[in-house]
């Protein structure tokens, strides 16, 4: 049995709405930290689809089956918030190359106002690295079929979700 650390990871994003990517990659961080907090952004420059109750809601179900993973919702300065939470890591996710320069400026600045946090990347399972939430939404917006990409609950709020139809 491996032991895991006392280290409690923060994992910030939109999740709008939370998809298998995202959970894989909570998957994998569980079996590493101690804790590992889901932080649900409330606002941020892109526009969401679900409320955020909404996104922390999908996000809770989906994950509830891992015990050491706590899924909240914050509004302000990340690394105030990572501060609260006692964490010593932000967790991000890397798919692409493409997502490389955006996550390095945010990894800089975040390291720039709090030098105690560590920005740490990890790669979700191959054949989820091309899976953006923009790109569900997208698809299920146009009456496609995204079933593979999220958890049941989350087809079901994308398929009752009238904003989320295209007109
Ligand atoms: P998105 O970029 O899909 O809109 P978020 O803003 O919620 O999603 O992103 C939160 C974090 O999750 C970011 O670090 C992002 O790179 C990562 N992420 C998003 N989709 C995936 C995926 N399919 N696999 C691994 N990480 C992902």
């Amino acid at each position: 049995m491996t032991t895991k650390s006392h280290v409690t990871a923060v994992y910030p994003g939109t999740f709008d709405p939370i998809t298998n990517g995202h959970a894989d990659l909570v998957e994998r961080a569980s079996r590493l930290f101690g804790r590992t907090v889901v932080a649900v952004a409330a606002g941020s420059s892109k526009r969401s689809i679900f409320s955020h109750e909404e996104r922390v809601a999908l996000a809770r179900t989906v994950l509830a089956d891992l015990p050491s993973v706590e899924v909240c919702g914050f509004d302000g300065l990340l690394v105030d918030y990572a501060r609260d939470r006692g964490a010593q890591v932000i967790l991000r996710g890397l798919r692409a190359v493409s997502d490389f320069e955006y996550e390095f400026q945010l990894a800089s600045m975040n390291r720039r106002l709090c030098p105690s946090l560590e920005t740490l990347f990890m790669m979700p399972a191959e054949r989820y690295t091309y899976l953006s939430a923009s790109l569900v939404r997208e698809i299920a917006s146009l009456g496609g079929d995204v079933s593979e990409f999220v958890h049941s609950s989350v087809l079901a709020a994308l398929q009752a979700c009238k904003a989320c139809k295209k007109s």
